[in-house]
């Protein structure tokens, strides 16, 4: 089904013209107006789902093959020497469009690391706690 106020609804349908790397039944790649470096790519699923978790589970199978196939082609294509994959999923994680979307972003050697954090430590207790509670929610 298609959102008529989504953006990449009407991107991922064709309505609006984007470079696009691959399509298929199921999903369009275009590269990223904004991107983190050159030959950033989105997929798109065709079908609306706000997230990956309102993506219905055969897609969610499928887009691993697009995300192999891309990345690949970036690497011999554009001379990348590995690649990010990211899922942004709600507006904490930094989610900005409300259509799900993969981000495959080519990295090269002379680059500096983008994607980094500053790791945390547990108190004593506390990875059974959360390794629990996670479970239980499964
Ligand atoms: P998010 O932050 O939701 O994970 O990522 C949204 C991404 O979509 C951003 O990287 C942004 O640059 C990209 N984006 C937003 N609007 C457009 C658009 O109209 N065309 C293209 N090609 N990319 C877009
Ligand atoms: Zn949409």
């Amino acid at each position: 089904m298609k959102d008529n106020n989504c953006i990449f609804c009407k991107i991922a349908s064709g309505d609006i013209p984007s470079h696009t790397v691959y399509e298929d039944d199921d999903f369009r790649v275009i590269l990223d107006i904004s991107p983190a470096s050159k030959g950033h790519v989105l997929i798109l699923p065709k079908e609306h789902a706000k997230d990956i978790i309102e993506l219905k589970s055969e897609k969610t199978k499928r887009i691993m093959e697009v995300v192999k196939k891309i990345g690949e082609a970036q690497m011999k294509a554009i001379g990348a020497t590995g690649f990010n994959t990211l899922i942004n999923t709600g507006a904490s994680a930094g989610q900005t469009v409300f259509h799900c979307h993969i981000h495959v972003i080519p990295r090269f050697e002379s680059e500096k690391k983008i994607l980094t954090w500053n790791t945390l430590s547990y108190e004593d207790g506390e990875l059974e706690d959360y390794a629990t509670s996670i479970i239980k929610a499964l």
